[in-house]
């Protein structure tokens, strides 16, 4: 098969080991910065150009979108899904992930645990929306953060009250969650591939924080995860539409609870963890099913 991935770096490490695992399973492999793509929309003939090359031939194409340029990235991924590629996961499930709140009502409305969750726009209702979600501390989220950066904790009543009203201030969307404080610190990152579980860690946060993100200083080891974080894992990544999910689990007093599903789960942290040959795994997968074209949506939508 020819194999595309979308990625900024040919050197990162989730990069490098899915052009290694395509390679060693006999495929060919391209990496394609996103960004240099550019597309020609014409009816009935869309086509993607890449530094004065037209891209051509291509099976599937795996994306590696970075936040910060999802709205681009994805609109890419569209044009290789219109053009019949199969993708390992879709622009539309791509985009829903990114979105903290869609999220949640997605996976609300299926019945998945979540953290007690509220969203408000005027500061007049802040008080009223702190009362529906309940305790004493409070989680305060921008909806497009990632890596822990706009997560921030207010321990009591008063200061989440200013912390909205700053964000709101600064006119930005924000989601306000109940404190699982028993979690510890701590978040189970279950990797899932295909409707299975394939690799699972548990991320603490470095001492005094209460984020777990490796990227704030996190450290990661092996977990044994129960049935039931097992199947909210796969239900999760099954309900954004995504193959290939990073779902992050809280170990709450009432069970598991997701706190969000990652479209482009980073490689490293859950291979080094878990010794898994995660790369492998997502090849194999899109070997069973880039055969026919199998795109859902085909950029619908
Ligand atoms: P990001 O997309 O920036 O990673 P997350 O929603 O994953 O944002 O939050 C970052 C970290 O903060 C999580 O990994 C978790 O450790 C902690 N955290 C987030 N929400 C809660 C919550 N409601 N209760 C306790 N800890 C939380
Ligand atoms: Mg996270």
């Amino acid at each position: 098969m020819k194999i595309v991935i979308l990625s900024r770096n040919a050197k990162l490490y989730s990069t490098r080991r899915l052009m290694e695992a395509a390679k060693q399973h006999g495929h060919e492999v391209e990496v394609l910065d996103h960004l240099r793509c550019y597309m020609n929309i014409t009816s009935m003939k869309p086509s993607i150009h890449y530094k004065s090359r037209k891209i051509e031939g291509i099976d599937a194409v795996i994306p590696r979108i970075g936040a910060s340029v999802t709205f681009y990235g994805t609109a890419v991924l569209r044009q290789f899904e219109m053009m019949g590629v199969y993708p390992l996961n879709e622009s539309v499930a791509i985009s829903r992930s990114r979105d903290k709140l869609r999220s949640v009502q997605l996976l609300a409305r299926k019945g998945i645990g979540l953290p007690v969750t509220g969203f408000a726009r005027s500061p007049d209702d802040i008080d009223d929306l702190l009362n529906s979600v309940g305790g004493n501390a409070f989680v305060i989220k921008l909806l497009e953060g990632t890596q822990g950066i706009g997560v921030v904790l207010a321990e009591n009543r008063k200061a989440a009250e200013s912390v909205i009203e700053a964000f709101l201030g600064l006119n930005a969307n924000i989601l306000v969650q109940e404190f699982i404080k028993e979690a510890g610190g701590a978040d189970i990152r279950c990797f899932v591939v295909d409707g299975k579980v394939v690799a699972a860690m548990k991320r603490q946060g470095k001492e005094g924080e209460f984020r777990s993100n490796l990227h704030r200083g996190g450290s990661a080891e092996l977990v044994r995860i129960t049935p039931e974080e097992r199947s909210t894992a796969v239900r999760a990544a099954n309900i954004m539409g995504l193959n290939v999910a990073g779902v992050d689990l809280l170990r709450s007093n009432h069970g598991p609870v997701v706190m969000e599903v990652n479209s482009s789960p980073g490689l490293e942290g859950i291979e080094k963890a878990t010794g898994k040959d995660v790369a492998s795994l997502i090849i194999k997968c899109i070997e069973k099913h880039a055969t026919k074209a199998n795109t859902k949506t085909r950029g619908q939508g």
